[in-house]
């Protein structure tokens, strides 16, 4: 079957020395093959998010950690901050892990602001925040460096962010934010497989997560912290995906990680400039549109150009691309272009030649 090109955001196209990557033999996990693979990674991964803290590997999807940091560090309750269905989610996850939750909802499309989160946590009745940097489902970046600046009066909370479709398209110092949780699934921006995460921790999250009492195995924090010490995790790790990993790291320096945040802001540049071309709106609020993906507005909102996205989807199918048609309460009233990962101005141009070719046959 011949392979439809992932454009969507997420899962992404996987390149084919990830792929020989991936089939590298086995190694046992508690070695020392396996030891030198995660200590050769670690100080790549602290550069990549600017931390001292070591950096965890966990084999889950994003979902594994976000429901983990939940059961870590929440004890009095829980802000989730709800911008697009990830975030929203995450307060129904919050509730099923047994946790006292609050809602602070914006419209989808509109970002996360600072002073909302202010007025709650004034109340006093918060230990712990969730927060999505880069809402994937409606292509919007909240503020992370304005949220992050109230962890300094409100030191207490656990601010738990969300970098799933960020991390490593754009700078995120962990340290200098002074958040206490940072996590991605490595099937977005990293453009590997899906399958993996990677996630850090503040000090004050493993001491708080040292003290709660039903905080589960697979995704304690404290064993985390205890393993990765010795290079290793808590259990057996999906081997294949460290290995692919690590070649990815490599890529990332390869390239320099400042031309890569800078390859990332300009074929999304190329993907807005695309859209205005064709007369579309794009979906997020002026300002807060996110820098690895495209969410064009077709109706969700009043202004612009609308065309049939099932029909536009398809039609760029048949050229061997696969865009995504919106997700949520927003499928067909918008769709989503990927420009995530390895995508290059090259790469991003054979994309937009397939979609003029299916906007002239619609
Ligand atoms: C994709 C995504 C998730 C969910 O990731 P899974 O791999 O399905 O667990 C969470 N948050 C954001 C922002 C995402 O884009």
């Amino acid at each position: 079957m011949a392979h439809v090109k992932l454009h969507i955001p997420g899962p992404v196209e996987v390149s084919e020395k990830t792929f020989k990557a991936l089939c590298t033999p086995m190694i046992g996990h508690r070695g020392q093959g396996f030891k030198d693979l995660y200590a050769k990674m670690q100080p790549q991964l602290q550069t990549l998010l600017s931390t001292k803290q070591l950096v965890y590997l966990s084999t889950s999807s994003a979902w594994g950690v976000m429901e983990g940091a939940v059961r870590n560090l929440v004890q009095k309750k829980v802000l989730n901050c709800m911008c697009g269905a990830f975030s929203d989610k995450w307060f129904d996850v919050s509730k099923k892990c047994g946790k006292q939750a609050e809602a602070l909802q914006v419209e989808w499309g509109s970002p996360i602001r600072a002073e909302a989160i202010d007025k709650k946590l004034a109340t006093g009745e918060f230990d712990a925040l969730t927060l999505i940097h880069n809402e994937t489902s409606s292509g919007t970046m909240s503020p992370l460096a304005e949220i992050a600046a109230l962890k300094k009066k409100y030191p207490d909370v656990m601010f738990i962010v969300d970098a799933v479709s960020s991390m490593t398209a754009v700078p995120l110092n962990f340290d200098a934010l002074g958040i206490d949780v940072l996590l991605a699934g490595t099937q977005k921006a990293f453009a590997l497989p899906p399958g993996l995460a990677v996630f850090v921790a503040s000090p004050a999250a493993l001491a708080k997560a040292a003290t709660a009492k039903d905080r589960g195995y697979y995704f304690d924090f404290v064993e985390f912290q205890k393993n990765a010490e010795q290079s290793m995790t808590p259990s057996t790790p999906a081997i294949p995906h460290i290995y692919a990993l690590s070649s990815k790291l490599d890529d990332f320096f390869a390239e320099g990680l400042e031309n890569r945040y800078a390859r990332h802001a300009k074929t999304n540049q190329m993907t807005r400039d695309w859209a205005a071309k064709h007369g579309f709106t794009l979906f997020p609020e002026k300002g807060f549109e996110s820098i690895t993906l495209t969410c064009v507005n077709n109706g969700a909102k009043p202004g612009g150009r609308t065309v049939d996205a099932a029909k536009l989807q398809k039609l760029v199918k048949d050229q061997g691309i696969l865009i995504d048609g919106g997700y949520g309460k927003i499928k067909g009233t918008t769709f989503r272009l990927s420009n995530m990962g390895d995508e290059t101005e090259a790469t991003m141009n054979q994309l937009y030649a397939a979609l003029d070719k299916a906007m002239a046959q619609l």
